[in-house]
């Protein structure tokens, strides 16, 4: 094992372990490597089957300051805490990330055997960085890369965008971010609704912004974003609308956006593109 330089990142040392050509490519290869129970649909990680075959002990908590932790005892053995108010899908994704926690550690730390578990970041921007990483392999483990790859069709975007919801079971806001970073594009999600319930001849109003990017964090802005120049929400509903968007951080975007109508449980719709940024005049 060749010794760490001591200015190279967490991130370059994680990614030259697995002789990986970027972050998603070690996460991928570390996965692949300790996640050998791959039983749920399109190659996702059974979770608990993993932590079950590398002998990571699993305690619900009611009192546990954080969402999850990892724990080593003094012979290196992992215990995974996760808070029991947590619902059925944020214990999912806490348990993937603090798995992800693990993977680090057993690929980066020297071994731990016989002597109390230290961490693996020294300062506080490793910590940032280690906590990325963690969640960059919980993603892999919950939507493996090349499926999700394959599962998108950049003519059908929207559909792809569902279908990876439904195969993978996570938020339409998981699967975006998974969907940037695996695909290296942006995309900009947007729900919008009837100004006036129900009367879709009034103003097509922004209730959701979500400005994903790759290898970047995922900015949420419904707040400051707006249609300009406004538009009846009925407009809205054709299948592909264009639409000129605008946000005092992002700059403006007028693209063609995919159109996906619901009716309940209040009728709204989900608009998708891949933006050309254009700062704002
Ligand atoms: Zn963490």
């Amino acid at each position: 094992m060749t010794l760490p330089h001591p200015m190279q990142s967490l991130a370059e040392r994680f990614v030259q372990s697995q002789n990986a050509n970027d972050e998603l490519d070690a996460c991928a290869r570390a996965v692949r490597k300790h996640a050998c129970v791959r039983t749920e649909a399109a190659g996702a990680t059974n979770l608990l089957a993993m932590a079950k075959a590398k002998g990571i002990s699993i305690e619900h908590r009611n009192d546990c300051a954080f969402e999850g932790m990892i724990e080593r005892d003094a012979s290196g053995a992992a215990c995974i805490v996760l808070r029991s108010t947590l619902n059925r899908t944020r214990e999912r994704f806490t348990l993937a990330h603090e798995l992800g926690h693990w993977v680090l550690q057993e690929e980066l730390l020297e071994p731990i055997a016989g002597r109390l578990f230290r961490g693996l970041s020294t300062s506080r921007s490793e910590t940032k960085v280690e906590e990325r990483l963690a969640s960059l392999i919980a993603a892999e483990l919950l939507m493996p890369m090349e499926p999700v790859r394959s599962q998108f069709d950049p003519n059908n975007m929207m559909a792809s965008l569902h279908s990876i919801c439904k195969t993978f079971r996570v938020s339409r806001t998981a699967a975006i971010r998974r969907l940037a970073d695996v695909t290296d594009q942006s995309f900009l999600l947007l729900q919008v609704v009837p100004f006036r319930f129900r009367d879709f001849d009034t103003a097509a109003h922004i209730d959701d912004a979500i400005y994903a990017t790759a290898r970047r964090g995922t900015f949420f802005d419904r707040e400051r974003t707006r249609i300009a120049p406004a538009v009846p929400f009925r407009k809205t509903l054709e299948r592909s609308v264009r639409l000129r968007i605008t946000n005092p951080a992002k700059g403006v975007v007028d693209s063609v956006f995919e159109s996906d109508f619901r009716d309940s449980p209040i009728p709204h719709v989900f608009l998708l593109t891949r933006p050309n940024y254009r700062s704002a005049r």
